[in-house]
């Protein structure tokens, strides 16, 4: 088969990195966290006090900005100006901050760029919100994964607990933010949210992780039969 560009699009809490992730590795393929960049450029503006509406000062971060990911027996790794900011990146703060930034179109259009260069020789899993209307619109097989509300926030929630230890925060905060954040995304003029016209649907609330990933298996297997 040849090596395929697959995005997967969708909210937050759909469970798209851990999906990708796995297919990914199931296929051989390199795997794309696009939201982590948007999370690198709010990590930078933070760092350097840039207002999230500040064009000029976001362009020239842009502009500076370096970015790597590196594929580990420990999940995917992100590298900015060989700085390590895997963990630094997935506070609530930079969830928000990363919302607001991806907002202003001189970060979406430098984004567009790193992310076709890197998805330039296929072979690659894509996942954030505009992989298959945007970014990737000729991707070979596009998904746009989604599940209940109630099951976003409470995934959401869990891996704010488990891999961040914010053992002081509520579910009702965690709901309250992630409502905000699906809000902002899919309310944005630029680039919104929303499923591409030809992509799959996957409604993941009943599912476990590996049956999310066979079916998505399954459907890339007919569709290139
Ligand atoms: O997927 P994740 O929650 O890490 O994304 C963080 C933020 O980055 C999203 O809330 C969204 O505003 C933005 N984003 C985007 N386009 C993408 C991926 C993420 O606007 N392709």
């Amino acid at each position: 088969m040849d090596r395929l560009l697959i995005t997967i699009d969708g909210p937050s809490g759909a469970g798209k990195t851990t999906v990708s992730r796995l297919l990914a590795k199931r296929l051989g393929y390199t795997c794309v966290d696009t939201g982590a960049l948007y999370r690198a450029v709010a990590l930078a503006a933070l760092w350097e006090k840039c207002a999230a509406d500040d064009d000029g000062k976001l362009a020239e971060i842009c502009r500076r900005l370096a970015l790597r990911f590196e594929d580990t027996p420990k999940g995917l790794r992100l590298y900015m100006n060989e700085v390590e900011i895997t963990e630094n990146i997935r506070t609530p703060e930079i969830s928000m901050l990363a919302s607001a930034v991806s907002a202003r179109p001189v970060v979406r259009e430098h984004l567009l760029e790193v992310q076709r260069q890197m998805g330039k020789n296929g072979g690659a899993v894509f996942e954030g919100r505009d992989m298959g209307t945007v970014v990737f619109p000729e991707a070979d097989v596009k998904f746009y994964l989604d599940a209940a509300r109630k099951t976003r926030e409470l995934r959401r929630y869990g891996e704010l607990v488990v891999r961040l230890g914010r053992t002081k925060i509520s579910l009702a905060e965690v709901g309250q933010a992630e409502r905000k954040r699906d809000e902002n995304d899919s309310g944005r003029s630029l680039a919104p949210l929303k499923p591409a016209h030809d992509a799959i649907r996957i409604d993941s609330t009943s599912l476990e992780i590996g049956q999310v990933v066979d079916l998505m298996l399954r459907h890339i297997a007919a569709l290139m039969k």
